[in-house]
């Protein structure tokens, strides 16, 4: 008499599963709740029911779930790549890897150690031959003597790693905002406490506001120089004010200096070359295009040694070892010339700024292959939505930091991308 959405309404409100109702039982509840023989009110209680359900099999899915999980929040790129899968052919300023693929000879040196049988586990710590070269070229860089070095499932595996062997929870790590964003959600996930010092509007690294932000509780401070998703390279005057910061609270600096060789007007300065107790994280994902082949390595000078050991024991329980064929390659990626591939970004770079400078508020990137552009209007959200329904792949600056003004363009295309895209923004500002 009443029909299913009766029978789905009783059943979902007071959260008791369909079957359990017999016709009798229904006929008696709806005789004593008159209120459901009204048409609208009987429309309201179905989508309350409605929602009932979906909280009961929501609450049923999330069971087997940690509660740690909630302490990430993916929202911001996934809401990109809901609104680009319609798109055909877009102009895809999102992605953050090289255009280029593997330098041939590099592809050869995998190839022949896949044919050679290097394909089982290698030591934990890493290949030796690639780690002595590795602490070879470190301490020709830094000074450092013995280094001790581990070679890490990229430089995301480093950073889980340290950040597993470092992090109690309520320590504090200081980063400067915008920052890549594995950071803030490993840190979160182990308990640590974030402290973004605002880097904004020139990107600058904020020296005395990090210095202002140091208390008992800070851990270490985060580097990345050429930094993503800005593309600003600190200055040796800067990065020598932070060491000497450091020091005198002695804490820990790392440096996540995958981009190293994404550095287009001059060096870029590295902490490590004057303060010793950094942590140092370098890869060969941008480098070398490799960024399928899961590579890169952490660096300590021998006086904290004991944090490489630290990770390597972490290392032995999750990522076992870095791929090893991959790790033959490696250490001939060590030896490759990549400065045509540098140069080839730097005009890219030029292109880009160039193109968008007298339309929109941007910093010259100095490296890595990123602009951090403001949003005209205010607000990036909007912004990407607007690019993207013109084909332009962006990303909103909140992805990457606490505020929500600025967009990021990864310049890693062709050029011909890069014009197009650049002429669509211009219109859209
Ligand atoms: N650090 C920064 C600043 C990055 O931009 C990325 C990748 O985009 C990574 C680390 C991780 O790189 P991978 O794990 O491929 O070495």
């Amino acid at each position: 008499m009443y029909g299913d959405g009766t029978l789905l309404l009783l059943s979902t409100h007071f959260y008791i599963p369909l079957g359990d109702f017999e016709q009798s039982q229904l006929d008696y509840i709806v005789k004593k709740v008159k209120v459901l023989r009204f048409p609208h009110l009987w429309v309201w209680h179905f989508w309350v029911g409605l929602l009932g359900l979906f909280g009961y099999y929501s609450r049923q899915m999330e069971k087997y779930i940690a509660d740690r999980t909630k302490l990430i929040d993916a929202s911001g790129i996934r809401k990109v790549f809901a609104l680009a899968a319609s798109l055909k052919n877009p102009i895809n300023f999102s992605i953050g890897q090289p255009d280029f693929d593997v330098p041939d000879a590099l592809k050869e040196e995998a190839i022949k150690a896949i044919r050679a049988g290097q394909n089982k586990y290698s030591q934990t710590a890493g290949d030796s031959i690639l780690k002595g070269k590795v602490a070879e070229q470190v301490e020709k860089e830094f000074g450092w003597e013995r280094p001790a070095v581990l070679v890490t499932s990229g430089v995301s595996g480093g950073l889980l790693l340290a950040f597993m062997a470092l992090i109690n929870p309520g320590d504090e790590v200081i980063i400067p905002d915008p920052y890549f964003v594995i950071y803030k959600h490993v840190i979160n996930l182990l308990g640590g406490k974030c402290v973004f010092v605002d880097s904004y509007p020139d990107f600058k690294l904020p020296v005395e506001a990090i210095g202002r932000a140091v208390t008992a509780k800070t851990k270490m401070i985060i580097v990345n120089s050429p930094c993503n998703p800005t593309g600003a390279v600190y200055s040796e005057e800067q990065i020598k004010a932070l060491a000497e910061i450091a020091a005198e609270s002695d804490i820990l600096i790392i440096t996540d200096e995958i981009y190293e060789k994404f550095c287009y007007d001059g060096n870029c300065p590295s902490i490590a070359s004057y303060y010793d107790k950094t942590l140092l994280l370098r890869g060969f994902s941008k480098s070398y295009a490799m960024t399928g082949w899961r590579l890169g390595f952490a660096a300590v000078h021998e006086s904290i040694n004991n944090i490489i050991e630290e990770m390597t024991k972490m290392q032995q329980y999750t990522f076992v070892c870095a791929p090893t064929p991959f790790q033959k390659a490696a250490a001939a990626a060590l030896d490759y010339d990549v400065s045509a591939l540098v140069a080839a970004y730097r005009k890219k770079r030029d292109v880009l700024y160039e193109g968008l400078k007298d339309k929109f508020e941007l910093v010259k990137p100095g490296g890595a292959f990123y602009a951090f552009v403001k949003a005209p209007g205010g607000s990036a959200t909007k912004f990407v939505e607007k690019a993207i329904e013109n084909n332009v792949l962006i990303i909103p600056g909140n992805v990457f930091s606490e505020k929500d003004t600025h967009f990021r363009i990864s310049y890693a295309t062709s050029n011909e991308k890069i014009e197009q895209g650049v002429e669509i923004l211009c219109r859209l500002a």
